[in-house]
């Protein structure tokens, strides 16, 4: 790959302003430009959140998000296109965010918030509140996330139980489980963390069976991809008291449609895909781009590749 010109297309506005990844990478040999779909074609490489067909014309597409699954592999395969990913950088911000989920949960933050909009001076019942030492969250997914989720809910005394392909251990989990054994590391839990990639073999991962086999008092929390909950199924299980709640990122469809239950939820977190929003953002995903121009123009093999 022979890098003349990379492009920062203009859809990273939905996490930093395109101009901040510009002027952070301005000291590359390459020149770097923001770009619109027709002139991302013009371009070597193109750094972005978005797919475009214009971008098969580049050789190398670099995604500021982690999760890849919105792009053609097998197109990209056939026009000898490179992807790479930014998996690595979010284990802090989904980690806090987590964590600020749990608390909420457990101090009952979020009805406190719900009643102050109403001005409603309301307290919870004597035995709602909880404290997290002593609970058990079981997280799915023990990669970048899993682990930010690990370190950071882990050092508030939560004991941590982690489910991966293999059932090898992980550092930073009490416990691993294999994914064909989910049902029983989800069982005992107070909180399932949903931090697998969206694929074939994760789609619907969190299923009727899985939402039954959690305990009544137990929270569901996905930060990875609302296709790894089968959301209608979550829907009905929070509503017949099969689990307490959950706190969601990320939904089957985005933005979440108006008339979607989940809005209207007591004990349901809404947040709108923005768990790993930080100001610093752009430097940590700009850090990959700039190691991999360095790897490519020393022919060396490129960090975080997917295809
Ligand atoms: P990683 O590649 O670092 O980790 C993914 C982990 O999932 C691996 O450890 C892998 O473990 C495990 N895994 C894969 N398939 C399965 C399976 N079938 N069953 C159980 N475990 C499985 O990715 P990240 O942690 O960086 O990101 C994970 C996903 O989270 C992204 O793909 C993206 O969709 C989402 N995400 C969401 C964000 C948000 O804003 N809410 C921000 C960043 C990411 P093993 O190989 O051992 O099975």
């Amino acid at each position: 790959v022979d890098l003349e010109r990379i492009g920062v297309h203009e859809s990273v506005e939905r996490v930093f302003p395109p101009d901040e990844l510009r002027s952070y990478l301005q000291d590359l040999p390459p020149a770097v430009d923001i770009v619109d779909d027709a002139a991302a074609a013009d371009c070597d490489a193109v750094v972005t959140i978005a797919y475009r067909e214009q971008f098969l014309a580049c050789d190398w597409i670099h995604s500021i998000q982690a999760g890849v699954d919105r792009f053609p592999f097998g197109d990209l395969e056939d026009h000898g296109v490179v992807l790479t990913n930014s998996t690595g950088i979010h284990d802090r911000t989904i980690g806090e965010t987590v964590a600020g989920y749990l608390l909420a949960f457990a101090r009952r933050l979020h009805r406190h918030v719900a009643n102050q909009q109403e001005r409603s001076w309301n307290r919870p019942a004597w035995d709602e509140a909880f404290t997290l030492p002593g609970t058990t969250a079981c997280v799915v997914g023990t990669g970048t996330l899993g682990k930010g989720v690990a370190n950071v809910v882990g050092s508030l005394g939560v004991d941590i139980v982690g489910v991966r392909r293999s059932a090898d251990p992980v550092p930073g989990f009490d416990e691993i489980y294999a994914t064909e054994d989910l049902l029983e590391a989800v069982a005992d839990a107070d909180f399932v963390i949903v931090t697998v990639p969206l694929t074939d073999d994760t789609h619907h991962l969190v299923d009727e069976t899985i939402l039954e086999t959690m305990r009544e008092d137990a929270y569901l929390v996905n930060v990875a991809r609302g296709a790894v909950v089968d959301q209608s199924a979550l829907i009905d299980a929070i509503e017949h008291n099969v689990v307490a709640g959950a706190a969601l990122d990320v939904f089957e469809t985005e933005p979440l449609p108006e008339e979607s239950p989940l809005w209207g939820m007591d004990e349901v977190i809404v947040t709108p895909h923005c768990g790993a929003f930080t100001r610093d953002y752009f430097r940590d995903a700009g850090d990959i781009v700039r190691e991999n121009v360095e790897r490519l123009e020393s022919d060396e093999a490129v960090h975080n590749r997917v295809v």
